[in-house]
């Protein structure tokens, strides 16, 4: 274990330990929390009524009557007021500065049809000046009258030299219009580089749509970004996920550049999240070469890569064993070869950096967690590795998960937005180890939570709800939506909170309220334990608290 990482860990323990915990309570608390349920994701003490804190840590968790003692001249007092108090959430898998970004451009989240795309569009080209690209992110096909994907001709008519470049909320595939392919020189004859595809229609002409590696072919159109917006964008990602109620992120693919405006700004208190990132492929051998690091008291915490194996199952790159069943002889993309990938996992073995995948397709998840069978007898057992989203699984290969110590890292949201195509694209039967985070935590994986934002909103209640739910928005569900595969409140509570926190390694000092931990909180204005499903997305974040201060307080709470 390298020295960071043993003053992160050990450092701490001590500092705990040293003390009694009578003496830590002893002092008045700098803030105690009453007034309404606190579930605390502790299996000791799942319940309490009050919560006190003292220089951002959490000093007692019991009755009134215990925390009543802990009140000084200077203590300040917060009333929940009927809201219920949680260890802070932890969305396990964001793109922050994709979230920063959707702010800032063209967001084409919630639009009905690629008619409306259209129209969005259009709206936004008067602001778009000459020489410029525009760019937007956030259309989903699903649901749309059109029943197909996005494509230039839909955006050509008015943007005769304005190249644009609109990204599917997945991320994972894009169209770019007439102008944007003429200027990348992508034509009919163009070949996709090795896991992309250039789509093209009926008569063998181009669509527009670009999927996965092929979108590398646009990327030299945009513009790179300044330091200053790189700045904006993480500053506005962050404020989105603390009024969310998030009080941590684990920050997936994350730019090296971002890690370094991250680390400036814990510096500067500019960070009011705290922040785990996992840097790309790309960056992988800058964080190979400085170990893991942390900064601003573990604010921002750098200690993993991001891999990919395959793409999405919406725009068919998930690698399955068999052919998609809408889509015959097709068996979706490899992002990366077993070749390129094995010597980076075994680089990340070596120097403790934890490895964290994207597996979406059955064929993409068995190849990693074969390739992590292989690296993790050099890495050791408590190497916490994690395959990203683990979307659908051979039901043979559920039981690796636990067996390997290989972390789900999985994203509730997915499967009530996927379930209503999934049928059609892997047959009922290939369901069953569809989205199985119940599956999972049955067989003793831990299943760490999250929402994948902007592919998703990143609304810890639609998360939540999903997870014990399993049915849409409008609480619905059919065929293969297997109602088996919810989980209970408690275990939901833990996949944000409690697994959210060994995921990264901090189980020691976050995921549960318990004496000695960080005091990051978060309150909401509805009782996950409790409240009928429909109610919880309703919730609202009223309180998010991270190390001990109110970074985030909804109007009127
Ligand atoms: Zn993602």
């Amino acid at each position: 274990m390298s020295k960071v990482l043993s003053r992160l860990t050990f450092g701490l323990a001590l500092a705990v330990l040293s003390q009694p915990l009578a003496a830590l309570a002893a002092t008045p608390a700098d803030t105690v929390i009453t007034g309404g349920p606190i579930y605390t994701a502790d299996d000791a003490r799942p319940k309490a009524e009050a919560v006190a804190v003292s220089a951002g840590r959490i000093i007692y968790v019991g009755d009134r009557a215990g925390a009543q003692a802990l009140i000084g001249p200077k203590t300040e007092l917060i009333d929940l007021k009927g809201a219920s108090l949680y260890p802070g959430f932890t969305d396990s898998h964001v793109h922050l500065d994709g979230v920063g970004d959707r702010e800032l451009t063209l967001n084409l989240e919630g639009s009905h049809s690629a008619a409306e795309v259209a129209a969005r569009v259009k709206a936004r080209m008067p602001s778009v000046k000459p020489g410029e690209i525009l760019f937007g992110r956030g259309w989903i096909e699903t649901g749309w009258p059109e029943k197909r994907f996005l494509q230039a001709s839909d955006v050509d008519a008015f943007s005769a030299d304005t190249p644009i470049l609109l990204e599917r909320a997945d991320g994972h595939a894009l169209v770019a219009n007439t102008a944007a392919l003429r200027r990348a020189h992508i034509d009919a004859t163009t070949k996709a580089p090795f896991g992309g595809a250039i789509l093209k229609d009926e008569h063998g002409q181009l669509t527009g749509m670009l999927v996965d590696n092929a979108m590398s072919l646009v990327e030299g159109l945009i513009p790179a970004k300044t330091d200053a917006r790189r700045k904006e964008a993480l500053k506005v990602g962050m404020q989105v996920e603390v009024r969310y109620g998030w009080t941590g992120v684990h920050f997936m693919s994350a730019p090296w550049a971002d890690v370094l405006a991250l680390e400036d700004m814990a510096r500067t208190g500019e960070a009011p999240l705290r922040v785990y990132s996992a840097v790309d492929l790309k960056d992988a051998p800058k964080l190979f070469a400085s170990g893991p690091r942390s900064v601003g008291d573990d604010r921002i915490t750098t200690r993993a890569i991001k891999l990919y194996a395959d793409g999405a199952l919406g725009s068919r790159g998930a690698a399955l064993f068999e052919p998609y069943s809408d889509a015959p002889g097709v068996t979706g993309l490899l992002r990366y070869s077993a070749e390129t990938l094995a010597p980076v996992m075994a680089e990340a073995a070596k120097d403790h950096i934890q490895v964290c995948t994207h597996a979406i397709g059955d064929r993409g998840n068995a190849m990693i967690l074969d390739l992590y069978a292989a690296a993790l007898t050099k890495a050791g057992p408590d190497a916490r590795w994690r395959i990203e989203h683990a979307q659908h699984i051979r039901p043979v290969d559920i039981p690796r998960f636990a067996k390997l110590g290989v972390i789900a890292s999985m994203q509730p949201s997915h499967a009530i937005g996927d379930l209503h195509f999934a049928a059609a694209r892997l047959g009922l039967d290939r369901l069953t180890g569809a989205y199985a985070w119940k599956s999972l935590t049955d067989t003793g994986a831990v299943v760490a939570g999250g929402s994948d934002a902007p592919v998703e909103r990143g609304d810890p209640m639609i998360e939540f709800y999903a997870a014990v739910a399993r049915k849409d928005l409008k609480g619905l569900s059919g065929p293969g939506w297997r109602p088996e595969e919810a989980l209970s409140r408690a275990q939901a509570l833990k996949l944000f909170t409690a697994n959210a926190a060994f995921a990264r390694f901090a189980e020691k000092d976050l995921g549960t309220i318990t004496v000695g931990k960080r005091a990051d909180l978060t309150a909401f204005n509805v009782d996950l334990m409790t409240a009928p499903e429909a109610d919880i997305l309703k919730g609202k974040a009223q309180l998010t608290i991270v190390d001990g201060k109110v970074v985030y307080r909804a109007p009127g709470a």
